[in-house]
């Protein structure tokens, strides 16, 4: 109700073309669809083969989708989204993710990459939970909030050595995961890949025997 009374004084605006009403309109939406993400999820440097990941990359994970390039509209809806403080922006993300992912058999169990908690406070929710939470509903699929960070260490502004020491430690998990399950892990942007792999290690060493991840976006780092 609070962000309907948001946009009744600022109208949402298009994140591509600035189209008042909506966060992503048909056509900018189509821009980000056409050119999907076609390298391998985990080293963004090469063809991308089965399962999403190349040839030479050995991941905890069995398979791998990236919706797009984290640049142009899908940067800025995503940087509105966790930035300013566009909640409503969590379904439009959800429906790409909806839009774009292949069918995925009733044992998936989504589970959020949760935000370190300073960013929370400052926002006042967890981003990737309400994504998370959305998808899950349009699916029909069970959600569960099985990592906590381990850490409040900001991933943003330090560089990719530094990055993937702090994803090492970054999470925990308290619940035993049951096996038979695929737990399903959702991201907004792929940088170097520590998170995911990591955050996949941390759901195994609980038990998960098998882990798929979805991102929204892949950042190539050079
Ligand atoms: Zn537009
Ligand atoms: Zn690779």
């Amino acid at each position: 109700m609070i962000d309907n009374y948001i946009a009744f004084l600022a109208p949402h605006l298009c994140s591509g073309c600035g189209t008042e009403g909506v966060l992503l309109c048909d056509s900018c939406k189509n821009d980000i669809t056409e050119e999907p993400f076609l390298y391998c999820g985990a080293c963004a440097k090469r063809p991308a083969g089965k399962n999403g990941i190349c040839k030479e990359c050995k991941v905890p994970y069995e398979r791998v989708w990236c919706i797009a390039d984290r640049r142009d509209h899908l940067q800025r809806l995503i940087g509105n989204f966790k930035f300013t403080n566009t909640k409503s922006a969590s379904t439009t993300l959800a429906q790409l993710l909806h839009d774009q992912l292949p069918d995925m058999p009733a044992s998936v169990i989504v589970v959020p990459v949760p935000t370190i908690s300073p960013h929370i406070r400052q926002r006042g929710y967890d981003h990737m939970l309400l994504i998370a939470r959305q998808f899950a509903k349009m699916r029909g699929l069970s959600m569960q909030t099985s990592l906590r960070r381990a850490t409040t260490a900001q991933q943003r502004s330090v560089g990719r050595a530094k990055r993937i020491e702090q994803a090492k430690r970054a999470f925990t998990c308290s619940k035993s995961l049951d096996p038979e399950k695929i737990y399903l892990l959702l991201d907004d942007v792929i940088t170097t890949g520590a998170t995911v792999k990591y955050a996949t290690k941390t759901l195994c060493d609980s038990g998960a025997r098998r882990v798929w991840v979805a991102s929204i976006s892949r950042q190539p780092m050079d």
